[in-house]
């Protein structure tokens, strides 16, 4: 049965923990970070719930409690202060994050890793050359959560459930990350032909003004109460659950391209399968010649920051 264990017991990786209490999808979450007590309040809390939820095995743990995990979440590291970008953020946590995986090792290395720890991308690269794993079993959170950000806006200017709208943000997790217009689709019909229909009273959309919106979410969340938890810890619900379930799901989740989109050996979000596995396979999907731009201009600024580190 599944058995998630989450580095991290801050505001991320103990949403997560609730999150994933509260869903019913796993039997068994172990909680670490390296303020034990605070692991260890986090899930005293939990526990306190479980009469209200389906049962699941929570502890507060150390690395030897990866053992047999069938997904590890690394949440655990600095987060960005108000006004501070996540690049920023970039060699305090490849260190964290590069320890934290030589402490996992002995215990676990057949796992799914799944990152979070910002700045993402250059982090899930950091991972993966760090750890000699495949590049399938280590994913980076990447877009997913800005994809459900520009679908609950497109939604909310044409008055339809976000679960019919299909659109996708690639590239970095950050500032140059890449809204694909292109691709936004209704019920299968293409945003341009619906937001013209006269019968669904589409709101006008300032294109401009929804890319910046979806760029600057998590500015505007920090500035407002110091941290994003709960948008971030629903997208990772949704990765385990295309894991544990072998779903085949379509998310673009940050991976190591290697000649993807004409791009070579960096990490960056891309519509990818998500099973069991962690990643089956790449989809390439048609850009246009600007997303294309910003796609090499995002894989770029990736780049640069990870060989600064390395
Ligand atoms: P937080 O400060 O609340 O928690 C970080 C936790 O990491 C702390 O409890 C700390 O004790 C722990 N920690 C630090 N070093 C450790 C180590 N070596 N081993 C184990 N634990 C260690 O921060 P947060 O708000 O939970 O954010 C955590 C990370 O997630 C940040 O890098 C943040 O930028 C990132 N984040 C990512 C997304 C996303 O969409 N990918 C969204 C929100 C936050």
């Amino acid at each position: 049965m599944p058995k998630i264990a989450i580095i991290g017991a801050g505001d991320v990786g103990t949403t997560i923990a609730y999150t994933l209490q509260i869903s019913g999808i796993v039997t068994e979450i172990v909680l670490i970070d390296i303020n034990q007590k605070l692991a260890q309040g986090q899930i005293m809390d939990m526990n306190h719930g479980l009469f209200f939820v389906p049962p699941v095995y929570l502890t507060a743990g150390n690395y030897s409690d990866c053992r047999s995990s069938d997904v590890i979440i690394i949440t655990a590291g600095a987060r960005q202060k108000t006004g501070e970008s996540r690049m920023s953020l970039v060699e305090r946590n490849a260190t964290i994050c590069r320890s934290i995986f030589d402490e996992i090792r002995p215990y676990n290395s057949t796992a799914v890793f799944l990152i979070a720890t910002n700045p993402l991308d250059v982090i899930t690269q950091v991972v993966i050359k760090h750890s000699d794993l495949p590049k399938h079993q280590v994913i980076g959170l990447g877009t997913v959560l800005d994809s459900a950000r520009f679908r609950y806006i497109i939604s909310q200017y044409c008055h339809v459930d976000a679960r019919n709208v299909h659109a996708y943000v690639i590239g970095e997790h950050g500032d140059s990350e890449v809204i694909l217009w292109s691709q936004v689709r209704i019920g299968g019909t293409p945003l341009k032909e619906f937001s013209k229909e006269s019968t669904y009273a589409c709101d006008p959309i300032d294109k401009e003004s929804v890319t910046k919106d979806i760029r600057n979410s998590a500015y505007h969340i920090i500035e407002a109460k110091g941290a994003t938890n709960y948008g971030v810890s629903l997208a990772v619900r949704r990765i385990v659950e295309a894991i544990i379930r072998d779903e085949n799901s379509v998310l673009t989740v940050s991976t190591l391209l290697n000649g993807e989109y004409g791009l070579d050996d960096v990490c960056l979000s891309v519509p990818c399968i998500i099973n069991r596995k962690g990643i089956k396979s790449i989809v390439e999907t048609t850009l246009d010649q600007s997303e294309e731009k910003a796609l090499e201009k995002s894989a770029e600024i990736i780049s640069d920051t990870y060989m600064n580190i390395c």
